[in-house]
């Protein structure tokens, strides 16, 4: 089955990001009109995710009407109400600000552009190739990862 793909509406921009960090491809255009996410969302066979009840019925079938304030209470809605099933491998994948899958960092590209003390501790880093950001797996990462068990219920050892 293929990975449902996402528009995010302008008020859902930190479940955007943890889209993205579910690995699911997640455009975020910010202050686009109405009209224009629902072009994108039918242009690119993406599922429109907002906050705006006249804007989900004119997307259906593919919308989802997230109602929580809570970006946890969001996270869980979207995963219920569209039945995702996350896997883990694919988190942490994508880049949180554009978007873009995430390839393995070259060590020899890294100084300079990630501080000495986070290259000297870590040994496994990802670039994002749309807008150079430099990812490592560190304890802002694990935070997220057990964030995201915690929410969805899986990865528990008992
Ligand atoms: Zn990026």
């Amino acid at each position: 089955m293929l990975a449902p793909r996402f528009v995010v509406d302008t008020m859902l921009g930190r479940l955007a990001r943890w889209l993205r960090a579910m690995g699911y491809d997640t455009l975020y255009p910010g202050q686009a009109e109405d009209r224009r996410l629902l072009q994108l969302a039918r242009a690119e066979e993406r599922i429109l995710v907002t906050r705006d009840r006249m804007l989900a019925r004119l997307g259906q079938p593919h919308s989802c009407l997230i109602r929580g304030e809570r970006v946890d209470d969001q996270i869980v809605e979207a995963v219920e109400q569209l039945a995702l099933a996350p896997d883990e491998r694919d988190w942490l994948s994508r880049c949180l600000e554009c978007n873009g899958t995430l390839e393995r960092g070259a060590p020899e590209s890294l100084p300079g552009h990630v501080p000495e003390h986070v290259l000297a501790l870590h040994t496994e880093f990802t670039r994002c190739p749309g807008c150079a950001r430099i990812y490592w797996a560190g304890s802002h990462a694990d935070r997220m990862k057990e964030r995201l068990s915690r929410l969805l219920g899986t990865g528990r050892s008992e």
